[in-house]
């Protein structure tokens, strides 16, 4: 199709009954379908067929829908643009010539093109929140815990959550009423009715937001793109005129989130990604004596650039001598990004603040400079390092016809506080 949305256009049949009877539900390829490759945008795993079902796709299934193909990505969910995938760049179907934002960008593309009713994403740093924001459409990253990773080939474990994207909040509350709650097979799920709430989600998009506190993080705000930071602006004034509350919050830590999350994920792929040696997954590496030269030449083949450096400084900041000087810090700036955000949402129901702090980039204009595609991430990572709740909606346009997302953060488990306010928007 047009956009490059889908790695593999594979259609699988659901039960006949059920929630989302009738609808198509693309997945991103990094989510592992029974029969069906999953490729994770990557060179590594081009004829990896998985023999199992993630459990987020068995529930996709019983609960009727149609899954039309596995989506585009940036290779192994790392970058934001869908630039770093083994198979081209996707096409934001909102702002021709421009990048979807990644990493699940096949998924939001394919929503806004309207190749797929609803899709799957995973969010690791802002993987669904930022193509949702660049591609003029809903996403939703989960709490930490609130749906199951089986079958999610990891990129930073500690880190990600699969959700939802949709073209209106109801669609993406609905969705995420499906593929939320415990799996025996996923140790770090938990049962959101043991922590005061409960998953009736698509009931809570009901546009209501009136006298609901939404504090606005000044960090978030401050250094964004001006065109950014005036349609956010105005969203902020519809939601007052609905009755909202909106005052201003700090959180200053955040100005550590990006070098935090990037230590703590880079640090998580570097061993996740082991066992892509050619013998366990991937491509083989062909064997003449020496196993050592064996994965070293399937891993130089199989992974591209961004892998590779990921790889190289997760190895270095894990290694001893050095753990304690980078790995031990960025955990202890995650842990203080957590009690501030807490501590804020102690005096706010949501948290408000522009998804991305940049309109979508031109295709071809970041990847030359991963320092500046890692800065990007300013305001998505923070809500990962403290394991809560977001949604990403459309908040409007800049003055040039370019999308600007709203991103709501809820408390833990606060789902439905969060799709209550972006449902007054979209
Ligand atoms: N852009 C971030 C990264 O490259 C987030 C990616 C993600 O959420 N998977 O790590």
């Amino acid at each position: 199709m047009s956009h490059n949305a889908y790695i593999t256009e594979e259609t699988v049949e659901g039960a006949d009954e059920g929630p989302l009877a009738g609808r198509t539900v693309a997945v991103k390829d990094n989510i592992s379908t029974e029969g069906v490759r999953t490729t994770c945008g990557s060179a590594m795993l081009a004829d990896y067929v998985p023999p199992y079902d993630a459990t987020v796709v068995e529930r996709l299934l019983d609960a009727g829908a149609t899954i039309p193909g596995k989506t585009n990505m940036d290779e192994f969910g790392m970058g934001t643009t869908t630039e770093t995938s083994a198979f081209g760049p996707t096409e934001n179907p909102a702002a021709p010539g421009r990048v979807p934002g990644g990493s699940s960008g096949g998924s939001a593309a394919a929503v806004a093109a309207g190749e797929a009713d609803l899709a799957l994403g995973s969010d690791t740093g802002g993987s669904i929140r930022c193509p949702a924001a660049f591609c003029g459409v809903v996403g939703i990253k989960p709490t930490y815990g609130l749906v199951s990773r089986y079958g999610l080939v990891a990129y930073a474990n500690s880190l990600e959550q699969i959700g939802p994207i949709a073209p209106t909040v109801e669609a993406a509350a609905e969705l995420l009423e499906v593929i939320a709650g415990p799996d025996d097979r996923d140790a770090t799920t938990r049962d959101a009715r043991e922590n005061g709430t409960d998953y009736e989600f698509a009931a809570a998009a009901d546009g209501d937001v009136d006298g609901l506190d939404v504090g606005v993080p000044t960090d978030l705000v401050d250094g964004a793109d001006e065109g950014v930071v005036e349609t956010f602006r105005d969203a902020l004034d519809d939601l007052e005129s609905r009755g909202a509350e909106i005052h201003e919050v700090e959180i200053p830590s955040v100005c550590h989130a990006v070098e935090a999350y990037y230590v703590i994920a880079m640090g998580e792929a570097s061993s996740n990604l082991a066992r892509f040696d050619g013998v366990r997954y991937g491509v083989s590496g062909g064997f003449e004596g020496n196993w050592n030269e064996s994965f070293a030449r399937a891993r130089e083949e199989g992974f591209g650039e961004e892998v590779k450096r990921r790889i190289l400084l997760g190895t270095y900041a894990l290694s001893a001598g050095y753990h304690d000087k980078y790995y031990k810090k960025a955990q202890d700036a995650r842990a203080c990004i957590k009690q501030e955000f807490d501590e804020a949402l102690s005096e706010a129901d949501v948290l408000a603040s522009p998804t991305m702090s940049v309109p979508p980039m031109e295709m071809g204009e970041s990847l030359s400079d991963p320092m500046t595609m890692y800065l990007a991430d300013a305001n998505t990572t923070p809500v990962n390092l403290a394991n809560l709740p977001a949604i990403s909606v459309p908040a409007g346009e800049t003055e040039d016809g370019l999308p600007v997302g709203m991103q709501l953060v809820g408390p833990a488990f606060g789902e439905k506080a969060i799709i209550r306010a972006g449902s007054a928007l979209a």
